[in-house]
Parts: structure tokens; C-alpha cells; sequence
């Protein structure tokens, strides 16, 4: 499962559970983005940062691994380059990459697109108010899978943070602890600092 995780929330973990028991995997690698093309224009939290706070949501869950192989590769993040990072990694296993399906919806826009087919399967999750528009897009390649409502993001977290109010429940409780002990979010230019 591929991110930006600034920060992971519980939107991620149920959606990579709910992919996780529906096709029955071993494993759920969550892969924290290097620089994401798509917010190049933004500033994105350290990956260091991002990557411990994916350790830490996943750590009690057996199933759910952590990769670096996004942030040790240098420069732009591009999903095929993930995904050959990975086939490398683990020759023999068959990959879903999951995703949102915002993000495969803008699926022909990436990077060599025509070859992650033969790469992975992918599957969209879809989070309340979003689809998948299809067209062009090779149906046996891709599910959709509905999560439990969860209006969830990251980016409702960190404006939450920036605004002195909780996320509490909405991430995990060692990534509230872990925003508060680095003040992450909370130094944004203009934002008021509420320590707790
Ligand atoms: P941001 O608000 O910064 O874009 P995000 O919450 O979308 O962050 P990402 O790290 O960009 O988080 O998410 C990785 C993938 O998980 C994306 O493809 C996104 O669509 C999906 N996703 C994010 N939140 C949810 C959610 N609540 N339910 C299901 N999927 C989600
Ligand atoms: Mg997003």
C-alpha cells in the first residue's frame, strides 16, 4: 500500500484490512512515498517522520510491514519504480498494489503506465464521496473495494493539528503521541501552537 503517510490514520489501516482479508494476502507492505510527484508543489513532512509513524500504526498488526524502498531511492516517487523495487525484493510473490481510487483514477497520467499491469493487481479503495471513472482502464487489472465509511485523510489531520484540535482516534494513539513529542504540524507558519 502506497502513501504519502503525513500522517497514517485509520482510514489506511482499515482500508489495508479490508484488502487484506477480502483477497486473502500474506502481507500488506505499506510503502511511504520519497518526494510523491503529485505534491511536489507541497511541502511533505520528512520521510524519516512519516516512515516511523507508519512503523508505529503498524506494529501490533502481524500481517502489516513497513518498506523503505521509496525513501532510500532518490528523487520523485513514481509507483513502477516501486513496484520493480519490489518484484526484485520478493521474485516469486504475487503484488496487489492498493491504493486509493482517487489515485487510479489518475492512473494513465503515471509514469510508464502501460507496464504496471503486468507488475500487480490493483485495487482501488474508495473512501465516501469518490469513484472511479473506468474508461481506458483494464477491468481484470483493477477491484474496487468499498471501506467502512471513514471520512478520513491526512490532510483533515494535519489542519486539526494546526487548529489545536484532537486527532485522537483519528490516527493511532503512538502517532498522536509521536506528533505531539516532535510537533509536527503544529509549527506551520501562522498556526497556533497547543501543546497537550
Ligand atoms: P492527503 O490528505 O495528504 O492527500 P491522504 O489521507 O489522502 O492524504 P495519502 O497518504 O495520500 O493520504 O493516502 C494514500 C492512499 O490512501 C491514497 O490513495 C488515498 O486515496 C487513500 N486513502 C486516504 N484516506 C483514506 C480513507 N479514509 N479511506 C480509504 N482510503 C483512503
Ligand atoms: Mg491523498
Amino acid at each position: 500500500m502506497g502513501g504519502t503517510f503525513d500522517p497514517i490514520h485509520h482510514g489506511h489501516l482499515v482500508a489495508a484490512s479490508e484488502v487484506q482479508a477480502r483477497f486473502d494476502l500474506d502481507e500488506v507492505v505499506f510503502v511511504p512515498t520519497g518526494q510523491p510527484w503529485q505534491k511536489a508543489d507541497q511541502e511533505v513532512t520528512t520521510a524519516e517522520h512519516r516512515y516511523l509513524m507508519t512503523v508505529i500504526a503498524t506494529a501490533s498488526n502481524p500481517r502489516f510491514t513497513v518498506s523503505r524502498v521509496d525513501i532510500e531511492r532518490p528523487g520523485t516517487t513514481y509507483t513502477i519504480d516501486t513496484l520493480r523495487d519490489l518484484r526484485r525484493e520478493r521474485p516469486d510473490d504475487e503484488l496487489f498494489f492498493i491504493t486509493g481510487a482517487d489515485a487510479l483514477a489518475q492512473i494513465l497520467t503515471w509514469k510508464d503506465h502501460d507496464e504496471l499491469w503486468d507488475l500487480a493487481h490493483f485495487v482501488g479503495v474508495t473512501r465516501p464521496g469518490h469513484e472511479l471513472s473506468d474508461k481506458g482502464l483494464p477491468t481484470d487489472k483493477i477491484s474496487l473495494q468499498e471501506v467502512p465509511a471513514m471520512a478520513i485523510s491526512s490532510t483533515a489531520c494535519r489542519d486539526r493539528v494546526v487548529a489545536g484540535q484532537p486527532v485522537w482516534y483519528l490516527v493511532p494513539d503512538g502517532v498522536v503521541q509521536y506528533i505531539n513529542k516532535y510537533a509536527l504540524y503544529a509549527s506551520e507558519p501562522g498556526a497556533a501552537h497547543h501543546p497537550t
